[in-house]
């Protein structure tokens, strides 16, 4: 049986392994350039690939291609590969296969790293054997290779659930569906959210979905659908259900009739989107039974990866927040949400079909100031003008950070929470990240 991997990133040298060491006979195709660390892994693996080309005639030749999430369905190889009937599978959808591990699986539009990360601390500070794996860390076809877990945690984009055909998560939680990837989906929004709600589409009535009741998106889908799996609600605003919600600064569990409470607001983690994402861990720690205690003590211990919401320096008096994950209009919704002071909002880059009416109110309200940042500034410019005091162009992260300290007084807070991609200056959104905070840190040298 021929296995054709298309993409040799982390999920796909890791989809490549698993193959080989089922005993496919393995070929990796990459239109672009391999990383040198996987070139060294595919050679010690005796894997046959290929980079910056793709052969077609040994690809049409695949018994089953494992795609890399990156590589869009519309372009001709991947059509030509459904004309034959190829079937093509995503690297969730193949490792999930191969192991017998118990799965918990995380999706939605924002919040993904935040809550498996946090849901995965849960479980691994109560002594479970847990691997962290999708769209984080190791790939999760390469644990499955080479390591054993009871049980996975895994971060799932909607690309990766647009190719899966068995894969069955026993808890899955969505977090909210707001547009976005929307050039992936043809300007679709309800393509994205089938994409999306693909996630349950093996569950049955043993199996859970946790998800947020205030989105109406996810509501209003579920009453189409009707699926037969079990609900665990979260919410801000309802004080009855059974589920998880916010009441006067504490979270509340109630699942299997027993109650659960923490005070939220002595987490290390902050703002309505964190409390969300928290109650969406506790849930999943409960329907797994883990002590309370342990989870009390998970939460509190936790340290979320950088990039999100994440305190960069404070300068005379200003809060300096990078926020560079937020890559598109719903994090920044939630970003501006978390602050009661003014804001300075440095945004902009690669627009994703952008919408900013879910943000207008609240920037009309908070915002002082806005610093554009990015190559294509019209749209944001010309949607804010008359709504924003003061706006600045620019294409220089420094000169960005400089003219937001200059236009910030004691007590503002200067946040980058883009909404947009960063792929027209920089490499990715952690290095945007990462030059905000080395150019927040020159404003005092
Ligand atoms: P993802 O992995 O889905 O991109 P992250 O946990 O990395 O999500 O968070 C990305 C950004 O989205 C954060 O910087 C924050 O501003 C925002 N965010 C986090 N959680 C939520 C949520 N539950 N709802 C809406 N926005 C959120």
């Amino acid at each position: 049986q021929k296995v054709v991997i298309l993409g040799g990133g982390e999920s796909g040298v890791g989809a490549a392994i698993l193959a080989k060491s089922k005993g496919f006979e393995v070929f990796l195709s990459d239109k672009g350039k391999l990383h040198d660390r996987y070139i060294e892994i595919l050679r010690k693996e005796d894997i046959a690939f290929e980079q910056e080309q793709h052969t077609t005639e040994k690809i049409l030749d695949a018994d089953l291609v494992v795609k890399s999430p990156g590589i869009p369905d519309t372009v001709p190889l991947i059509v030509a590969l459904r004309e034959k009937s190829v079937p093509i599978v995503s690297e969730i959808e193949f490792a999930a296969g191969y192991t017998n591990a118990r799965i918990i699986a995380i999706t939605g539009s924002n919040g993904k790293t935040t809550t498996t990360l946090l849901t995965y601390h849960l479980l691994k500070n109560a002594g479970l054997k847990i691997g962290l794996a999708g769209n984080i860390g190791d790939s999760f076809a390469w644990q499955v290779a080479t390591q054993q877990h009871d049980f996975y945690v895994l971060e799932i984009s909607s690309f990766q659930l647009d190719n899966i055909l068995n894969f069955h998560p026993e808890i899955t939680v969505l977090l909210n569906i707001t547009p976005d990837h929307l050039d992936r989906y043809g300007y679709d929004f309800q393509n994205y959210i089938n994409s999306k709600f693909n996630i349950i589409q093996n569950q049955t009535d043993e199996d859970y979905l946790i998800y947020f009741k205030e989105s109406e998106v996810i509501q209003t889908e579920l009453e189409k659908r009707n699926p037969q799996v079990r609900r665990v609600e979260i919410s801000l605003n309802e004080t009855t259900i059974e589920g998880a919600y916010l009441s006067d600064g504490k979270l509340i569990s109630t699942i299997k009739g027993e109650t659960f409470e923490e005070d939220f607001d002595t987490l290390p983690i902050k703002g309505p989107h964190n409390a969300i994402n928290a109650m969406a861990a506790i849930s999943v720690a409960r329907l797994l039974n883990i002590d309370h205690l342990k989870i009390c003590e998970g939460l509190r211990s936790f340290k979320n990866a950088p990039h999100r919401l994440e305190i960069v320096e404070v300068i005379d008096g200003v809060t300096y927040v990078n926020d560079s994950k937020a890559t598109n209009v719903d994090s920044v919704f939630y970003a501006l949400g978390s602050f009661n002071q003014p804001v300075i909002l440095i945004a902009g880059g690669v627009d994703k079909g952008n919408d900013y009416a879910q943000i207008e109110e609240l920037v009309r309200n908070k915002v002082k100031g806005l610093v554009v940042l990015g190559k294509g500034p019209e749209k944001l410019v010309k949607y804010f003008s008359g709504i924003v005091p003061v706006i600045f162009e620019t294409e220089n992260i420094q000169e960005a950070v400089e003219k937001a300290s200059e236009w910030a007084v004691d007590q503002d807070v200067v946040l980058l929470s883009p909404a947009c991609a960063s792929f027209d200056l920089f490499k990715n959104y952690e290095d945007r990240g990462d030059q905000f905070k080395a150019a927040v840190r020159n404003l005092v040298h």
